[in-house]
Order: C-alpha cells, then sequence, then structure tokens
C-alpha cells in the first residue's frame, strides 16, 4: 500500500485491530511520516486446510486463535498477543495465494512465532501440536529447546519456574479424556 501523501511504497504498522470479518490497520509512512488507515479483508472461502488424515476443512480463524490463547494462558504477554500472531499467520497464508495449505504448516508457523515469543507457551502448543505421548518425547522439546535458546534474549521470559512445567498440563489434559 503507497502512502497517499507522498506516494512512498514502505510504512509501518503502529495499530492493528479487528474489525468485523477484517483488520484495520494504522499505518505511518516511513519517508514523510504520514499516518493512514488501511483495511485488510480476507478472502475466507478460498482456504482450506488440510488435515493429518486428508480430511478438507475450511480455514476457521477462531479454532486457531482458542489454540493459541490456551497456549498463553496466564503467560506474562501483552492482551493482544494471540490475536496479533494468528493476524500474522492468517495474512501470509492469505498472501501465498494457495486455495489449500496443510495443517502441518500452519501448527509449524505457529510454533516458530511461538518460539520467540514465550518458551512455555510455545511447549504447551508444541506438546498439543505434536502430542507428546509421554514425558520422555516432552523432555527432549525442552531440552532441545534449551539448547537453541544458550543465550536468552533480555525480553525473553524465564524457560523454567517450577509451577509451571508442562508436565501439569500435561497430566491435566489426560485427566479430561
Ligand atoms: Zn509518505
Amino acid at each position: 500500500m503507497n502512502c497517499p501523501y507522498c506516494g512512498h511504497t514502505d510504512s509501518k504498522v503502529i495499530d492493528s485491530r479487528d474489525v468485523n470479518d477484517g483488520i484495520r490497520r494504522r499505518r505511518q509512512c516511513l519517508r514523510c511520516d504520514s499516518r493512514f488507515t488501511t483495511y485488510e479483508r480476507f478472502e475466507r472461502s478460498s482456504l482450506f486446510v488440510i488435515k493429518k488424515d486428508g480430511r478438507r476443512e475450511e480455514f476457521d480463524r477462531e479454532k486457531l486463535l482458542t489454540g493459541i490463547r490456551k497456549a498463553c494462558d496466564k503467560r506474562p504477554l501483552p492482551g493482544n498477543a494471540a490475536a496479533g500472531l494468528v493476524d500474522d499467520i492468517e495474512a501470509e497464508l492469505y498472501q501465498t495465494g494457495r486455495p489449500e495449505v496443510a495443517s502441518t504448516a500452519i501448527g509449524d508457523m505457529v510454533m516458530e512465532r511461538l518460539k520467540s515469543l514465550d518458551h512455555i507457551a510455545y511447549i504447551r502448543f508444541a506438546s498439543v501440536y505434536r502430542q507428546f505421548q509421554d514425558i520422555t518425547t516432552l523432555k527432549e522439546e525442552v531440552d532441545s529447546l534449551a539448547n537453541h535458546v544458550a543465550k536468552p534474549a533480555a525480553d525473553q521470559l524465564p524457560l523454567f519456574k517450577q509451577e509451571e512445567l508442562p508436565v501439569q498440563e500435561q497430566g491435566r489434559r489426560r485427566v479430561k479424556r
């Protein structure tokens, strides 16, 4: 979207919110600093998700958002973190212009983003998405994450807090089944 004032092609998003079936973005031109608003609407009917068992179903933004919200539950993240993440993924999915996408590809996109957002949320999501069968598989994932994060960034939340070990999540879910 070119700047309506000077025609420059690059702008940054300074605010983003859901409006009905689209997203309203407040942007600022990177050249002249003028602010303007864009609306993005999705062609929802055109994207199908291919499940692991081969079934196709229409992409469901709410379902994805619910899964990510659960993973982020009670984590010290901004209130709109989960929605922002879904916005980002949804925009990327529709930008490809493809009518179908594998559910695993969406899962990977979520994991990739959660990994840099919050490690506990990442492990929680991974434990559901990868369907860890036992504590060993879960521990391998945590170990591999810990190895990748030799030096956590200053803004990254601590990897472990005893009361938040995802083992408890796993146990709770097992009880529900
Ligand atoms: Zn401009």
